[in-house]
């Protein structure tokens, strides 16, 4: 079983999310659970938290299919003290309301060095705000995303998720998010023959996106999902982000096409579809056409069979 949706709206209230997902014929779905580009919001109301409860449970959308977004403003590996707090504290807060919405993960992107730290050095920082929030709440998972390696974002190699999960205390509450547009663009490319390129491995950790542009890591459906396995663990992963991508392999651009209209083109998505390795996790589309959704999605559930 998979769970196949997209990133709806949330507005006008959370509780409007499974509405907008069950109308695109989703088995899932992501939200934002406050506005995306403010710090603060006002806290959920009991009556919004209800709404959203019961319409899960009746349109059929267990936790395991839901996968909440966290504000695009915060940077858990933040280079300045000011900002990391601020960052820190109002993660803690989306998890909070996470946990207020009976959601077991929070899907966010791990953080940025600004040219101002060493890549390490923002790695442990990001697996400790990552402690804090996992210590002030209970139940969600912290899922971190993988970059397009876009300016001077990490997370972009499976290195960098797998070294920030090593220094995170509570190994049950850690996962990752594959998202297939950002993979390809920071190197991962899937439609090539399955071959090894010659940059790679754990000793290139401290190269920042800058250094490795242009640069392909692997090639091959099969030898990306082992060596993701090998490195992070198939047993981290709590979703994917299905995206097709308008740039090449090893861009480090983060611009998402249509599924199959973009330089992925539709075979990864008929892959993931049918890998059994991959059940019980939700895919969500964050594709650029919301009225394209509809038809991704019903060509996706074709494929998975579900
Ligand atoms: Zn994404
Ligand atoms: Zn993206």
């Amino acid at each position: 079983m998979k769970y196949i949706g997209a990133h709806v709206s949330a507005s006008g209230g959370v509780e409007n999310a499974p509405v907008r997902a069950r109308e695109i014929g989703a088995t899932g779905f992501a939200l934002f659970t406050k506005n995306q580009k403010q710090w603060t919001a006002p806290a959920l109301s009991e009556e919004s938290i209800a709404l959203f409860k019961e319409r899960c449970a009746e349109y059929g959308y267990p936790a395991a299919s839901i996968l909440p977004h966290d504000s695009y403003l915060i940077n858990l590996g933040h280079p300045e003290p000011d900002g990391l707090a601020k960052s820190r504290a109002s993660f803690t807060d989306e998890m909070s309301r996470c946990q207020q919405l009976g959601l077991d993960r929070l899907n966010f992107h791990p953080g940025s060095h600004l040219d101002a730290i060493p890549v390490d050095e923002c790695l442990s920082r990001i697996a400790q705000s990552i402690n804090m929030a996992l210590e002030a709440t209970s139940g969600v998972t912290a899922v971190i995303e993988n970059t397009a390696g876009q300016g001077t974002n990490l997370g972009f190699r499976f290195e960098h998720l797998a070294r920030i999960i090593s220094m995170v205390e509570d190994k049950s509450r850690v996962g990752v998010c594959i998202d297939t547009c950002h993979a390809f663009a920071a190197g991962y490319d899937f439609k090539g023959a399955s071959e090894d390129s010659l940059f790679g491995g754990a000793e290139d950790i401290a190269m920042t996106a800058a250094d490795v542009k242009g640069a392909v890591v692997l090639r091959g459906y099969e030898k990306i999902i082992s060596r993701f396995d090998e490195t992070v663990g198939l047993k981290y992963l709590k979703g994917m982000h299905l995206n097709d991508a308008m740039k090449p392999a090893g861009s480090r651009v983060d611009r998402h096409s249509p599924l199959g209209e973009g330089e992925i083109g539709p075979a990864l998505f008929e892959s993931l579809m049918k890998d059994p390795r991959l059940d019980g996790i939700p895919f969500i589309l964050e594709t650029p056409v919301p009225d394209l959704w509809p038809v991704e999605i019903a060509r996706l559930r074709g494929w998975a069979g579900c």
